[in-house]
């Protein structure tokens, strides 16, 4: 009697342990599914424009019909655009983002950006990222505020864009982004010591800084590379500067991660005004994005 109760026990706890031992499979499983997923890295697609008009489409230049047809496509084609804080945010294991995201930038702070663009980004339900050069804004953009072709935003109209929700912006210097100085946008000069380069561009992007703050009451965190020219040396001052986000010119995909440092050296692709929206877009979706 005492050996048939404790065979039954033996075999009731026997079974209990199996199923305990089967559940218990089966939420490591389950756990470890969701944490891979959790875990891979968003694709995420950059797109570079410049100014926007309608004549001449060259290189840097799209016509109004060009960036149309091309958020025309990216909506058929299931693509949500995303900021760049939605981006910095999921980095920070805050929110999601979309399986087919896409990012819009757009370097210099031409007027047209907004005279052409801002419709458009209200048409699509979609957002931007504008980074400005600070010196066109101060010195170019006051004088001749409405010619579509060549003027640059004024802070007032920043602020119009950065109100709208549709816009953020970045830094793109202040007065760094030129080819034709000694020095070659941003980056470091041969022979210029450590020290002297950090201190010249530290006071010029924060000059730029300063200038968002009074203007338009914040700070951006992202910074675009005139020209595309990363230095080594530049990284330490725009991370002290607080940026969290850097743009490049390499043509190259981005695999967003719930890791804030895959954000310094942000691929893009510029969308030269010289392509069709179908032979741009099947470059950049044939090059891994
Ligand atoms: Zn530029």
């Amino acid at each position: 009697m005492y050996r048939c109760c404790n065979l039954r026990n033996f075999l009731r706890l026997l079974v209990l342990d199996a199923v305990a031992f089967a559940v218990g499979g089966l939420l490591i499983v389950c756990g470890k599914a969701l944490l891979t997923k959790a875990e891979e890295p968003v694709r995420l697609p950059v797109i570079m424009y410049h100014s926007i008009y309608t004549d001449t489409p060259s290189e840097y230049a799209v016509s109004a019909e060009q960036i149309e047809s091309d958020l025309r496509w990216l909506s058929e084609n299931g693509y949500t655009t995303v900021t760049a804080e939605q981006v910095i945010d999921y980095t920070r294991n805050a929110g999601s983002l979309p399986e087919k995201s896409v990012m819009i930038t757009l370097d210099d702070g031409f007027y047209n950006n907004m005279s052409v663009l801002l419709p458009l980004l209200e048409k699509y339900d979609m957002t931007a990222l504008v980074s400005i050069v600070g010196s066109y804004t101060d010195n170019n953009a006051v004088k001749d505020p409405h010619e579509p072709r060549y003027s640059y935003l004024t802070w007032d109209d920043i602020c119009i864009l950065s109100d709208s929700g549709r816009m953020e912006f970045g830094n793109h210097t202040y007065n760094m982004h030129s080819l034709h100085s000694e020095r070659v946008g941003c980056s470091r000069n041969e022979g210029e010591s450590e020290e002297a380069y950090h201190d010249t561009l530290s006071d010029d992007i924060q000059r730029l800084q300063s200038e968002f703050l009074e203007n338009i009451g914040y700070v951006p965190v992202v910074f675009a590379y005139p020209f595309g020219k990363v230095s080594r040396e530049s990284l330490p001052v725009i991370r002290d500067s607080g940026f969290l986000m850097t743009l490049t010119c390499c043509e190259q995909p981005n695999y967003i991660t719930r890791d804030p440092e895959c954000l310094y050296g942000i691929g893009r692709y510029n969308r030269s005004g010289l392509y069709s929206t179908e032979e741009f877009m099947r470059m950049l979706f044939d090059m891994g994005n």
